[in-house]
């Protein structure tokens, strides 16, 4: 493949050079263990901590507030039990329906497991992706164990008002968890500001390395670990720690607080450039999602009447990289959760298509799929059905018509 134009960052992102840089010699020379008592040992756990207080300086926390885990998927799953364990005789758990499914799947596995002993009420979201604030308020209950709401969703990049959420939980003494995976290093988060519990991110999602996570635990909030074993992070979450990733998420971190500014004047720039221009070539073409409550790097468009494992097909043959709102799942292309939960319509959903940046997008980039993206939508539908019929004004609802398998 010659040129690659990455547009699939709430996927995942490149390690930034400057992370691989001060992550190599971790995998060389100096490979101690951190718990060790000799002094081999004790220099990598000084840089463990030199790492833990970068991260804790992007998120307003204290070090010893934040524990590594494998990924953000753990992180998720860590909080959600925590707080179950913590509260046996809560059993409810506040969420929406357009979690990730780390969040997602594992509530409604707690809500059908062991005879319904929890019950999970799944807030819907407006057509615009945003939540109804007075839903949520009268969803919180006595035996509400924890409320898990995401900061930023990652199809879409709508933001959800996670202070005035958290502030709401807290007054009624609801422990609450924010898997905010796709806010941190994007938006500004100041835990010292908002009464949160729990809050995971993932360093891959922000140009550190695959297998890196951290849980948030706000001083003296109960917590019961997910990982049983030694006496690493105090107790916390047993395993030896991945020194280089600890160390490649420091360095990211640090990078990201440095590059929050450009983040949110020329990547939304470009995404701004990328979304007006084809939403303006592309006849019925919808954006998904709250135009302005969103994160800076990421774009949802909808093209009506075609499918998107088809445009993702095309784009990949010039070396774009996208996704789609719809996966083929038993051959079937089932819209995703995120846009039904929205409502988006049958026709609109399955043409929808995420493109997400990152500072290493150039505008050549995005001029190259402004060039690229509408011939190929044109194309497209002169081969759909559906939008002959549309044309002709003699097909409504179009069915699911699958050209994967
Ligand atoms: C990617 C992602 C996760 C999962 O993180 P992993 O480190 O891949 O386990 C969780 N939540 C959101 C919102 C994500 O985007």
């Amino acid at each position: 493949m010659d040129r690659v134009i990455y547009m699939d960052n709430n996927a995942t992102t490149r390690v930034a050079p400057e992370v691989l840089e001060v992550m190599l010699p971790y995998f060389s020379e100096l490979y101690g263990n951190p718990s060790s008592m000799h002094r081999f040992g004790g220099q990598v756990g000084r840089v463990v901590n030199e790492a833990r207080q970068k991260i804790a300086n992007l998120l307003g926390a204290q070090p010893d507030e934040l524990i590594f885990t494998s990924c953000g998927t753990e992180s998720d799953s860590t909080a959600i039990l925590s707080a179950l364990q913590s509260f046996p005789e809560k059993r409810h758990i506040v969420t929406t329906r357009v979690e990730h499914p780390a969040v997602k799947n594992l509530c409604e596995k707690l809500d059908k497991l062991s005879g319904h002993k929890h019950r999970v009420t799944q807030l819907p979201v407006n057509s615009d992706g945003t939540i109804d604030m007075q839903l949520y308020e009268d969803s919180l209950e006595d035996d509400t164990a924890i409320v898990s709401v995401m900061w930023a969703n990652n199809e879409t990049g709508v933001i959800f008002p996670i202070a005035e959420m958290a502030r709401l939980a807290k007054q009624r003494g609801i422990l609450f968890h924010t898997d905010a995976v796709q806010a941190v290093g994007k938006i500004p988060i100041d835990l010292s500001q908002v009464p949160i519990d729990f809050l995971s991110l993932s360093g891959h999602k922000l140009h550190a390395p695959k297998g890196i996570g951290v849980l948030y635990v706000r001083k003296g909030t109960p917590f019961v670990p997910f990982m049983i074993g030694g006496h690493q992070e105090h107790g916390r979450r047993g395993g030896t720690e991945n020194v280089a990733a600890i160390v490649g998420l420091g360095k990211a971190c640090e990078l990201a607080q440095a590059r929050m500014d450009i983040e949110n004047t020329k990547v939304k720039t470009l995404r701004d450039k990328l979304e007006n221009g084809l939403l303006n070539s592309v006849p019925r073409s919808i954006l998904n999602g709250h135009k302005t409550m969103r994160l800076p790097n990421t774009t949802n468009i909808s093209f009506e009447f075609v499918e998107g494992e088809a445009i993702l097909l095309h784009l990949d043959a010039y070396g774009i990289c996208a996704s789609s709102g719809s996966a083929c799942t038993s051959g079937s292309l089932e819209p995703s959760h995120v846009m039904r939960a929205m409502g988006v319509p049958f026709t609109a959903a399955h043409g929808s298509i995420r493109l997400s940046l990152s500072v290493y997008n150039t505008e050549d980039d995005v001029d190259f799929v402004l060039e690229k993206l509408p011939p190929i939508i044109a194309q497209l539908r002169k081969m759909s059905p559906f939008w002959e019929g549309e044309h002709k004004g003699s097909v409504g609802g179009a069915s699911c018509k699958c050209s994967c398998s």
